[in-house]
């Protein structure tokens, strides 16, 4: 499908402030990030940040137009490398995927930069270096330099500090750079990170005013001889293009699913019906686990997809798997869809109590408006609710497997979203 969205003056919210300490580094790295994605003229559709925990993980909230994904501590390498392998082996490889990640969460995930490297997954990796876990209080990481002062460190670090740049060579990445975060020239080479086909690191070393300042003696002036004083370069210290990245050897490698991808448009389905539908709506579909309503609701999905929409859906359920509710959050739409919670849902379906009693404990049906339809199972109490209720036997008529989907078959056709014969060939 066609990106209709322009590329921005900006990626970040306009005049946001930063929410980090005076002086802190991060600052110059987001500036520079942005200054590097405004040059590069790249979609905002086609942008994905990846944040990891630790103060850089705040980036999300400063980005208003690319995809944000903020993730669990040490693990935003993984998450990328999933999202760009799911990019460039089910759809056309342009998502440029960056990670921000601190030195704390890269020594946790270290064999997730390692495994991407490996791979030469398309993905960028910011790293900022700043000696310590500064979210956490200070506490030293494996970056932190000899004698370095820190609360687990009160006599001074006596483990030599890990060389990134090193390994991430050693693990076969080809773009691999070390930087200030104050360096004139960050935003270019951040730039030419992101547009190298495959990995690519670098390393943003920069200053926690907060924790590192103090008992250290450290200005910004000193951190580049703390850096060279063991023996670590700056600059960019690789820039081959030797190996091919990994969506390219795959697509080599699998020559038929490339073939399926051209036939069938990028997502695998062939247009067959037009649909008059002008503006996204929002369906949450409820009931029992074990009773196909999430098969349903992907069935939802593809048949919007045949009839030319776009199309997300979001599943729920208890961790039980086979028990208790299930639940789908459904948005159809003419348009690219850029983000896929639903604040107010324009159609309700519920077809058991489980489902029912799940919408009553997240407050759903409290958000409902005059302008939603509630479809319900008749045998279901009617909640107090201003939407438009409609009643039908479902589980009576059709059992509570088919209940969801002849359900859905009844929305499609009450609502007329796209022609009720695009659910003919799934149903
Ligand atoms: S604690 Fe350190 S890393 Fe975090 S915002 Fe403050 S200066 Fe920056
Ligand atoms: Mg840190």
């Amino acid at each position: 499908m066609t990106t209709t969205m322009t590329t921005p003056a900006t990626f970040m919210v306009e005049n946001c402030a930063m929410p980090f300490c005076k002086g802190c580094g991060h600052s110059h790295v987001l500036r520079k990030l942005n200054d590097a994605l405004t040059k590069l003229q790249i979609p905002p559709s086609k942008v994905n940040l990846v944040t990891d925990i630790g103060c850089i993980g705040l980036a999300d909230a400063m980005f208003e137009t690319p995809h944000t994904v903020h993730t669990t501590h040490g693990r935003s390498t993984a998450f990328a490398t999933g999202i760009e392998l799911a990019d460039s082996v089910l759809s056309d490889s342009k998502l440029k995927t960056i990670v921000l990640i601190g030195d704390g969460g890269a020594m946790i995930g270290l064999l997730h930069l390692v495994n991407a490297a490996l791979l030469n997954a398309d993905v960028t990796v910011l790293l900022c270096n700043n000696f310590l876990f500064g979210m956490t209080g200070g506490q030293h990481s494996a970056f932190s330099p000899l004698e370095f002062i820190t609360p687990t460190t009160p006599d001074g670090n006596i483990i030599p500090p890990i060389d990134m740049c090193r390994v991430m060579m050693d693990a076969r990445a080809e773009y691999v750079a070390r930087k200030l975060a104050t360096d004139k020239d960050l935003g270019e080479v951040i730039a030419e990170a992101i547009q190298h086909p495959g990995f690519a690191m670098v390393e943003i070393v920069e200053l926690c005013t907060e924790h590192a300042t103090g008992k250290n003696e450290l200005t910004g002036n000193e951190i580049r001889n703390v850096i060279e004083e063991q023996g670590q370069e700056f600059g960019i210290l690789s820039s081959a293009t030797s190996r091919a990245e990994f969506g390219v050897l795959y697509a080599d490698k699998n020559p038929r699913d490339q073939a399926y991808a051209s036939e069938k448009g990028d997502d695998g389905i062939i247009p067959q019906y037009q649909s008059t539908l002008k503006q996204q709506v929002g369906i949450v579909i409820a009931g029992s686990a074990g009773e196909r309503v999430q098969s349903a609701a992907k069935k939802l999905c593809e048949a919007a997809v045949v009839s030319n929409l776009h199309c997300t859906q979001k599943n729920d359920n208890p961790v039980t798997q086979g028990s208790g509710f299930s639940l789908s959050e459904v948005i159809i739409s003419p348009n690219e869809i850029f983000y896929t919670g639903i604040e107010t849902p324009d159609a309700v379906i519920v077809v058991s109590e489980d489902g029912m009693n799940e919408l009553h404990e997240k407050h759903l049906l409290d958000r409902l408006t005059k302008s939603t339809v509630l479809i319900l199972d008749s045998s279901l109490m009617k909640p107090h609710t201003e939407a438009n209720i409609i009643e039908y036997p479902f589980r009576k008529e059709f059992g509570g497997a088919k209940a969801a989907m002849k359900a859905i078959e009844f929305y499609v056709k009450q609502s007329e979203v796209f022609p009720v014969e695009a659910l003919a060939p799934v149903t």
